[in-house]
């Protein structure tokens, strides 16, 4: 990256408001933010050289005075099965992250990252393994919709805040980016089709709830009880099952909104009827929906995915109390790999070279 392009400002991840105010101090009329952000947020342009009902001369002062973001396509994996791909994108400044395109009945999805690599340190997450680098910015979570719109020519009407990273660790960008996604005057991707998925970062979820968006929420939740949880999630030694409960119920109240459970099923390890039993009760009380999702191993630990009978006698068990639950259909199994394995290889092939 270019050295100077640290000290100037991201313009893609500034608000409509925000660009209105920065065409001010150019001198600029009002209605050049307006076509500005048009031409960033709704025709995804690449470069301000595209932008051609803007006149040169501010074009030239664009260039001049701000950075713009944009990913370089590493690679793309397509699934034979179900078409699913995986994306590696470079940033500016090297650093790489991935991204996933699903398409279901309903619509085409994106999985995105919120950071590169993550400090959360879950123990079956490949995401992690190489700790945080650093939060993505708003621009850059929007630029991986952006990309992957242009790349497949289709529009995306559901968002999964589900990749790489800890969103709530990177809580101001992920606001300001969940605002910009769903803005009238952007791609206008509606609330109530974003998922935001977290560890369980209490705080953030009381704050994200008070944000009063109709976003969904999903907990990684994996264990019944503290003491199983520490041992998966070390974020389970500062939070509490109680305390991510009552932000779950909260949450609730606040929004209206169904919360998510994800629960990985891990063989031998949270997956007995015990466990079963347990997670009954922590979601009876709560208007929730549970994800079971197979354990996706990674080759760095000796988890083991549950038998298919014991997941389905699993599922079974929560239907049979009328917990509501799914078991995550994996998409694109030809070309997956877990969470985060994909930008791994990438750096370990780079190093080796
Ligand atoms: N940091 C956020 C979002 C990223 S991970 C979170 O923790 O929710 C998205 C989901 O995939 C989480 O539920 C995570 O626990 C789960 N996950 C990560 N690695 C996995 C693996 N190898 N197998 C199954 N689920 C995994």
């Amino acid at each position: 990256m270019d050295k100077n392009t640290l000290d100037k400002t991201d313009i893609k991840s500034l608000s409509l408001q925000e660009l209105k105010k920065e065409m001010e101090v150019l001198g600029e009329k009002g209605f050049r933010a307006a076509q500005l952000y048009e031409w960033m947020h709704v025709k995804l342009a690449r470069s301000f050289g595209e932008m051609t009902n803007l006149s040169k001369a501010l074009r030239e002062k664009c260039e001049e005075r701000y950075h713009y973001t944009d990913l370089k396509i590493l690679q793309v994996q397509q699934s034979r099965l179900d078409g699913t791909r995986k994306y590696l994108f470079e940033l500016s400044d090297g650093n790489v992250v991935e991204s996933v395109w699903m398409q279901y009945k309903h619509g085409n999805s994106v999985c995105i990252s919120s950071q590169v690599g993550c400090r959360m340190g879950c123990r079956f997450c490949a995401s992690t393994l190489d700790g945080l680098e650093r939060n993505l910015l708003p621009s850059e979570m929007l630029d991986q919709i952006y990309a992957i719109t242009a790349h497949t020519g289709e529009r995306v009407s559901n968002v999964v805040v589900m990749g790489t990273g800890e969103p709530m660790d990177n809580y101001d960008n992920l606001l300001k980016f969940l605002r910009m996604l769903t803005d009238e005057n952007g791609l206008h991707i509606s609330q109530r089709n974003i998922t935001v998925s977290t560890c369980g970062l209490v705080p953030r979820m009381k704050q994200l709830a008070e944000e009063k968006l109709q976003i969904t929420l999903a907990l990684s939740l994996h264990a019944t009880t503290d003491e199983k949880r520490k041992k998966l999630m070390p974020i389970a030694n500062k939070y509490s099952i109680d305390e991510l409960m009552e932000a779950c119920a909260y949450y609730f109240d606040l929004t209206g909104r169904r919360i998510t459970f994800e629960y990985s099923l891990v063989g031998g390890v949270n997956d007995t009827d015990e466990d079963a039993r347990e997670l009954i009760e922590l979601a009876k009380p709560l208007c929730c929906h549970i994800n079971l999702i197979p354990v996706n191993p990674i080759k760095e630990r000796d988890y083991v995915q549950s038998e298919d009978g014991r997941i389905q006698a699993f599922k079974n068990k929560l239907e049979k109390n009328k917990i509501n639950c799914t078991i995550r259909r994996e998409m694109g199994r030809d070309i997956d790999g877990a969470c985060g394995q994909l930008r791994r290889r990438h750096i370990k092939e780079e190093k080796q070279c």
